[in-house]
């Protein structure tokens, strides 16, 4: 029996393997460059030849979340196109922490994955495509330490300016799946929400503030280890360009209402956290966040406010942090939307798991609530 090959130097690739018996392998989890960060893995498998693999992660116990491994399934596809679950367990006790993949292709070559990969050159295709869209301007807002491009897209006609993005943490892909999801509402000319919306707003839809990241394969930092979404009091171009451009950008437009998409590696459910804690809060401020939570709350099954953060206390914000800053700086409503990577158990699928298809239809909802929630402001 020979043994399967696997390889991981691709987009967003990364693994180490330790060792391969026929059919069998022991891997790691490599960390983020300059960083301690591990949790992302992305690799294929070839010489599969119709066997069982078993494929076991080792050393789980010191990843940056290991409350993200029990009652997770690893991502899996054939195709590189529809993502499923392939059924997997973790031992906290076996080496270190071990989370044991089974799944049996049928093919000669399959890809796993942390989540449903979102590739640079998929990133290139949604600019391209919402970029040649009626009204709709691109504006290339810096460069990243890698010198690759920052994207951000604009539309609308309206006078709330309403910031939408996502992928701080390169590692939680569903955030620009999600981003192709709203970005779909808000291009096509014949979508009526969308419409509504572009009335009413000037939308800068920033799909993927990580690029570094996410073509390095990183969990949560850029090219040079740093945890942008700890970078909003005081970005650099040494270390956080991507922030600091962003939030220039966001200076000269101001904002109204802006939204930070990511993924939680352990609560199995969709959730906002909000902006308590900032010096200037006042519950009229906070209320207005609230009010957005409450009415996505009763119009989205996937989405709920039972599980999520816990609040920070008056004065203990983490200024740091892109969403209270930007609360702060603008007086905005601001705020973080996590998506899982395991699933929403409250309406589990067992094929996909959370999934792409999924994070664009919580879009959609999230941009529903958003126009819901202007029109009952004006009431
Ligand atoms: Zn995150």
């Amino acid at each position: 029996m020979s043994n399967i090959i696997i390889d991981s130097r691709f987009d967003s690739g990364s693994i180490d393997v330790m060792t391969v018996h026929q059919a069998s392998a022991m891997l790691r989890l490599k960390p983020d460059n300059e960083s301690e960060f591990k949790q992302w893995f992305h690799f294929r498998v070839a010489n599969c030849g119709g066997r069982e693999l078993v494929l076991k992660i080792v050393g789980l116990n010191d990843s940056a979340y290991p409350a993200g491994w029990p009652d997770y399934n690893a991502c899996v596809s054939e195709d590189r196109d529809f993502w499923g679950r392939a059924p997997s367990t973790f031992d906290k006790d076996e080496e270190g922490g071990t989370l044991t993949i089974r799944y049996t292709p049928a093919s000669d070559l399959v890809w796993f994955a942390y989540f449903a990969p979102f590739s640079i050159d998929r990133h290139h295709d949604l600019i391209a495509e919402c970029a040649s869209s009626e009204g709709v301007e691109h504006r290339r807002l810096g460069e990243t330490l890698d010198g690759q491009p920052l994207d951000c897209l604009a539309m609308g006609e309206g006078e709330t300016q309403v910031w939408l993005y996502g992928r701080q943490h390169p590692g939680e892909s569903m955030a620009e799946w999600w981003m192709e999801g709203a970005l779909e509402v808000l291009c096509d000319p014949a979508d009526t929400l969308g419409r509504a919306l572009r009335q009413k707003c000037r939308f800068h839809v920033v799909p993927n503030c990580n690029p570094d990241g996410s073509a390095r394969g990183h969990l949560r930092t850029n090219a040079k280890g740093v945890n942008l979404n700890r970078e909003w009091e005081s970005p650099s171009a040494e270390r956080s360009p991507e922030v600091l451009a962003i939030r220039n950008a966001m200076d000269e437009t101001g904002v109204h209402f802006a939204m930070d998409v990511h993924g939680d590696e352990a609560i199995d459910a969709n959730f906002l956290a909000g902006y308590e804690g900032i010096p200037s809060w006042s519950d009229e401020h906070g209320e207005r966040f609230y009010r957005y939570q409450r009415i996505l709350d009763r119009r989205c099954p996937d989405f709920q406010t039972v599980k999520g953060y816990p609040k920070a206390g008056p004065g203990k914000a983490n200024m740091t942090v892109s969403t209270n800053q930007v609360a702060e700086r603008y007086a905005a409503t601001a705020m973080t939307l996590e998506m899982p990577f395991k699933d929403n158990s409250d309406y589990p699928d067992v094929v996909q798991g959370w999934s792409p298809a999924r994070c664009k239809l919580l879009a959609r909802d999230c941009l529903g609530a958003l126009l819901e929630w202007l029109e009952s402001e004006e009431g």
